[in-house]
């Protein structure tokens, strides 16, 4: 009985929490600032956090040397170079049938659609094994959302509904926080509150159970610990060869394998990125006020860090873990030149700005997990099918928004017209 009311959902100062909706924290620490010169002060607090469940999709990683990682990649980007780096040849087109190559497959290794990428590939995978297609999704990483919440609206989600790949209940199961109003405020020019956007806190690691658990029952085949290697596009269909030796069949591939995709590398020539978004942030217990949030908030002009001038703007959210958890994002619109910062530049920044911002102190705070991410942006996008046989979806595709910062609200805006579209094609090998 007491298990039952604890698991009930919440309601504190007009927010709602649901608990069983997210994993309970158990190592978060209280995290006290004195200078140090070395290590930084992020390196200090990062490598006093524990982390654990880290996962392949966007902003699902969450520790110091992920986040180094990250650094390195975005200093390429931001090099020089017109080139990131020479993409490597993921996709050849070849003449003629496949039949009539060395690629011999059995009935289980033939699909009508494989997905590469599972974190928002599983939704449309799901979308289109629901119309009886025959589907396959090839995951690097275990097909995993990550712990971080998604802030989404309800009207957004519920085009998942509709398209079959989610029941109400399952929205329902998968909310973590709900809370109105939601405020959009600039420096000087009032604040506007606004209802119902971005105003709800989905699981990400329940939404992906919850629809790999549908794909499962509707026959999908996933191949988890898969790396797509190369794929041949023949005139009757792709042949898809996996790291580890597999080779599947498939009359279509859509590439879900995020911004940093093989494929999308190798469309785009390696190209750097036109502009980037970088994002730092916390979910953070012990925030008194939480019943309201920020979609999008700017208290300051631009400023100089590293050797450019950006701009810092706010999201925050109360989070579904507890009523006094909230998540806090700092991101800025860069262009991809050399001086550019990194991302532990902003997390220095971040730590002095965002007690002034919420109006609390970090000695007050219990850190929960740190979050960063990074977002390249082309002028081409949408990205256009560049191979027949292969289409993008999810980051993949370069449909973003720079509210929600990518897919997973796009995705929900576009899965119905993507998976119709698909369906009234000819699928059959
Ligand atoms: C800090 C941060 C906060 C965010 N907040 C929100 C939010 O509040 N609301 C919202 O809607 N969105 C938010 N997003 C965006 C959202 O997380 C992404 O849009 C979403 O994760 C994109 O999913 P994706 O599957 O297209 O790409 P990714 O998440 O990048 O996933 C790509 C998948 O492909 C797999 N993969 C990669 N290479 C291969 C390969 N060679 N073979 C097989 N598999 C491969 C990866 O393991 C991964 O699972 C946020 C992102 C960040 C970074």
């Amino acid at each position: 009985m007491a298990l039952q009311l604890q698991l009930q959902p919440t309601v504190t100062n007009g927010v709602f929490q649901n608990p069983s909706a997210i994993r309970p924290f158990r190592n978060g620490k209280k995290v006290s600032f004195k200078a140090q010169a070395t290590p930084t002060r992020t390196q200090r607090i990062m490598e006093g956090i524990a982390v654990s469940g880290e996962v392949g999709g966007a902003g699902g990683a969450y520790s110091y040397s992920a986040l180094k990682r990250l650094d390195q990649l975005l200093s390429k980007i931001c090099s020089a170079s017109a080139v990131v780096e020479e993409p490597q040849k993921v996709v050849s087109s070849v003449p003629g049938s496949f039949k009539d190559s060395e690629h011999v497959g059995n009935s289980e290794e033939m699909f009508d659609v494989i997905v590469c990428g599972g974190t928002l590939g599983i939704f449309i995978a799901t979308a289109l094994s629901s119309k009886g297609l025959r589907v396959g999704v090839v995951e690097k990483n275990v097909l995993k959302g990550r712990e971080q919440e998604w802030n989404i609206s309800r009207k957004e989600l519920l085009e998942l509904v509709e398209v079959g790949v989610l029941t109400e209940d399952d929205i329902e199961e998968a909310t973590a926080a709900s809370f109105n109003p939601n405020r959009c405020g600039f420096e000087g020019k009032g604040d506007i509150w606004v209802q119902s956007i971005l105003n709800l806190g989905v699981s990400p690691v329940k939404l992906v159970e919850i629809v790999k658990d549908r794909f499962d029952s509707l026959g999908g085949v996933t191949f988890e610990g898969y790396s797509v290697s190369n794929i041949s596009v023949y005139q009757d269909a792709a042949v898809l060869q996996l790291k580890e030796g597999k080779t599947l069949f498939s009359c279509l591939i859509i590439d879900a394998m995020g911004n940093f995709s093989p494929i999308v590398k190798q469309i785009r020539c390696g190209r750097k990125p036109d502009g980037m978004c970088l994002v730092v942030g916390t979910c953070c217990r012990g925030f008194k006020e939480n019943s309201t949030s920020d979609v999008i908030f700017s208290s300051a002009t631009a400023k100089e860090v590293g050797q450019s001038l950006v701009q810092y703007f706010w999201e925050a959210f109360p989070a579904g873990s507890g009523p006094i958890d909230r998540t806090t994002y700092m991101f800025t619109y860069v262009d991809p030149q050399p001086g550019s910062p990194q991302l532990e530049e902003l997390l220095e920044d971040y730590w002095d700005l965002m007690p002034k911002y919420q109006g609390v102190s970090f000695d007050d705070l219990e850190i929960l997990r740190i979050i960063f991410g990074i977002f390249p942006t082309y002028r081409d996008s949408p990205l256009p099918a560049a191979f027949d046989r292969i289409l993008q979806f999810g980051d993949a595709s370069g449909i973003q928004s720079p509210v929600s910062f990518g897919g997973f609200g796009s995705l929900t805006r576009h899965l119905r017209r993507l998976t119709t579209g698909k369906c009234s094609s000819d699928f059959h090998l």
